[in-house]
């Protein structure tokens, strides 16, 4: 018993110190799984435990957990940043302006929105749609990790600076490190401008393009003439 006490009092003590360095939440990320785990599970199993994680402080803010979307076997995966205003009311990843914007773009090199995966390194929205804190990105990334596991797409497209950072562990700017693929786990990643800069950004469009076909040339595809718009 006397060492149950002391090990309760060294955690208060933790806890204490953390708080009195400016910490106003603790953070619990979720567990990687070891590989051979996760070729039992499936994304339902993992969206099942995505809907109650309470992982970080964004479970006090969100409406919905917003896992991802398409194609469990999808071929290609879109990954953003983190769910919107819009996303975070449907619990469903790019609805908004944006979410059309990356649906024409996936239209223009031969796809449907079914036939690709979409997701974001965060699954709850950040308040007032601030920038995602390191310690909140640590928290969820394990449950991306697993997504890409089990869907194992041949390319991932990383959506904008955020993901492109997190995924690659680069402080490079998206402008250096767009158009041209990366390894991601044995994944070949493609980083590219977020949809929501290209609303603000339209003169983008054209590197995104050049990007998506550099995209769609890796899988096969045979890409209309054409631009997004
Ligand atoms: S952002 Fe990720 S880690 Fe934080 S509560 Fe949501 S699902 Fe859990």
């Amino acid at each position: 018993m006397d060492e149950f006490k002391r090990i309760i009092n060294s955690l208060k003590a933790a806890v204490e110190s953390e708080r009195l360095a400016g910490m106003d939440a603790i953070y619990f990320p979720r567990k990687k799984r070891d590989s051979s785990a996760a070729e039992n599970e499936t994304l339902e199993m993992l969206e099942t435990e995505a809907l109650k994680c309470r992982c970080c402080p964004l479970v006090k803010t969100r409406t919905n957990v917003v896992f991802g979307e398409g194609d469990p076997a999808a071929r290609l995966m879109f990954i953003g940043e983190a769910p919107g205003a819009d996303e975070d009311r449907q619990g469903r990843p790019f609805v908004g302006r944006a979410g059309q914007l990356l649906t024409r773009i996936i239209e223009a090199i031969g796809l449907g929105r079914k036939e690709v995966y979409i997701a974001n390194i965060l699954k709850c929205r950040p308040p007032g749609n601030r920038n995602p804190l390191p310690e909140e990105i640590a928290a969820c990334h394990p449950y991306l990790e697993h997504q890409v596991d089990i869907i194992k797409p041949r390319v991932i497209c990383a959506l904008g600076k955020f993901a492109a950072q997190t995924l690659l562990r680069s402080e490079s700017p998206i402008s250096r490190l767009r158009g041209r693929f990366y390894d991601y786990h044995g994944v070949k990643l493609m980083p590219t401008y977020h949809p929501a800069y290209l609303l603000r950004n339209p003169e983008g469009k054209k590197d995104v393009w050049e990007d998506m076909k550099k995209i769609a040339k890796e899988l096969g595809l045979n890409v209309p003439r054409g631009k997004t718009n």
